[in-house]
């Protein structure tokens, strides 16, 4: 499913009206909101000859109908002016393997980022191993030492950033200019942040990923994923999404539509709650450090005040040291801390995560055991008495 630009980037509005208005065809619409539900995979030709011709906006169901065009068109305008075109992919991993594929052929070489989504790693260590595609995997504070893993055949870089359990920040406009100067790609995992805080589009990445799962959605009711892609890239990612098959439901493409429309305020709430979180937990004798680039003392915190113009609600504490099971304590006795995978939805989450087993470039010493939050949209106070709570429970259990 595809779409090329329309005449988005010539429009005067700011992004919040963008995530609003774009993709909007109210006279198509026949004066609704919202776009329809189109379920359907034949479109009828009205002549032979313009079967014959290919004429009509649409033409078969797998390349798109009016619901995931609309959806495009709203994600594009989220990009910015540098994004050519928006892939749809029925979840984040296929987003990232689709792109992976668009732009590897047998005997390349691909770079990626230490801190990279495991199973992301977990594809490149399989098939595109068995493709005859060889990965390194980076230390994500390199920068521009990346250029010293550089080989002749190193065709794309893949970045993601902060990493979505530890929160290291790459310097990603350092890393595409080395692989630019090289003649690679740039791939960036950019679920964290979305474009609405972070245009990796103009920063020198050529295709933007999203697991639209997480804060796109918005409502932990979809799997979902995008591949946003600049002019150079975009005819490769419109190629794979294409001789994979790659296309969504539409109840799906729908939803994601519909999680866009309130981005921009959800995203600022989770910022909000989620800095405010942070800081109460930096200030808890329990906990050793944080992990949030958008707190003062992280050291990823003058790139991301760079590059970015805001941060989501996903962030990592690190405890002092404390028994397995006084851990467990602390976690059976969260109330307000659903425990699970994934995260972007209205709802607080927490899950304790170990990288220790698949890091390679780099060691994963984190001084304590680790726990990754996800601050929803409840009330602070809240999440703050149910913490306060659940440290008093991990304490009796030591
Ligand atoms: C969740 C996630 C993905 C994968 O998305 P799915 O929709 O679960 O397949 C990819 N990258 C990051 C950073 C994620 O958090």
């Amino acid at each position: 499913m595809t779409s090329s630009r329309n005449d988005a980037s010539s429009r005067p509005y700011d992004v919040t009206t963008e995530l609003v208005t774009s993709g909007r065809d109210t006279l198509a619409q026949r004066g609704f909101v919202n776009p329809p539900v189109v379920r359907g995979s034949t479109v009828l030709y009205t002549t032979a000859e313009d079967l014959h011709q290919n004429r009509g906006e649409f033409h078969y169901g797998r390349h798109g109908t009016p619901t995931t065009q609309a959806l495009q068109q709203a994600l594009m305008a989220l990009e910015g002016p540098n994004c050519a075109g928006v892939g749809l992919a029925p979840s984040g991993v296929a987003a990232i393997t689709t792109a992976l594929l668009a732009v590897v052929k047998t005997g390349d070489h691909l770079l990626v980022i230490d801190s990279a989504y495991r199973p992301t790693r977990a594809f490149c260590e399989g098939m595109l191993k068995r493709l005859g595609v060889e990965t390194t995997y980076f230390d994500p504070l390199i920068g521009a030492g990346i250029a010293g893993l550089f080989k002749p055949n190193t065709r794309a870089v893949l970045v993601e950033a902060p990493g979505s359990q530890s929160f290291e920040m790459p310097d990603i406009p350092a890393i595409a200019a080395v692989a630019h100067e090289r003649g690679a790609l740039v791939l960036d995992d950019n679920t964290w942040a979305t474009p609405f805080y972070h245009r990796s589009l103009d920063q020198g990445v050529d295709i933007s990923i999203q697991a639209a799962t997480k804060y796109i959605g918005g409502h932990s009711d979809i799997m979902f994923g995008t591949i946003s892609a600049n002019a150079k890239a975009w005819p490769l990612v419109t190629e794979s999404i294409r001789l994979l098959g790659v296309c969504c439901g539409p109840d799906d493409v729908f939803l994601a539509l519909r999680g866009l429309r309130t981005l921009a305020v959800r995203l600022n709430h989770h910022q909000q709650s989620g800095l405010e979180m942070a800081r109460w937990l930096a200030s808890r004798p329990e906990v050793l450090r944080v992990l949030h680039p958008g707190l003062e003392s992280d050291p990823g915190h003058a790139i991301w005040k760079r590059d970015f113009t805001g941060a989501s609600g996903l962030f990592s504490i690190v405890l002092r040291p404390a028994p397995a099971k006084a851990v467990d304590a602390f976690l059976d006795s969260l109330k307000l801390f659903g425990m699970g995978y994934s995260w972007g939805g209205f709802e607080s989450l927490v899950v304790p995560f170990d990288c220790t087993s698949y890091r390679t470039a780099t060691k994963w010493i984190p001084g304590g055991p680790t726990l990754r939050f996800h601050i929803g949209l409840e009330s602070t106070e809240d999440l703050k008495a149910d913490l306060d709570a659940a440290f008093a429970v991990m304490k009796s259990a030591q």
